[in-house]
């Protein structure tokens, strides 16, 4: 028997104006050992909330970090992929 339930939702900083001001989507990305946007970010958004996905598999266990729900957010669609043409978008 085989259970799976495999929910795919982005972080929605992806999408936020301030994604490269951000402290929190900075630590985001310390935690998925990515390249940061910006080494000094000065934003430091309310209340962000971080959902936190462990994704254990035979021989691997990976943690994924995504915020779902900030009262900062400010909508700007892809802005992440506008600061960086040609990468692929973090999921
Ligand atoms: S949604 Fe919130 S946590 Fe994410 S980049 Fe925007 S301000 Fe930062």
């Amino acid at each position: 028997m085989e259970f799976s339930a495999k929910v795919e939702e982005m972080c929605i900083c992806v999408d936020c104006h301030w994604v490269d001001r951000c402290k929190t989507y900075h630590a985001v990305e310390t935690q998925h050992g990515v390249d940061h946007l910006n080494a000094t970010p000065d934003i430091q958004p309310k209340e962000p909330k971080i959902h936190i996905n462990l994704n254990i598999s035979n021989s691997d266990a990976e943690v994924e970090w995504d915020v779902r729900s900030c009262k900062s957010f400010l909508k700007d669609q892809g802005r992440w992929m506008k600061l960086c043409p040609g990468k692929e978008v973090p999921t």
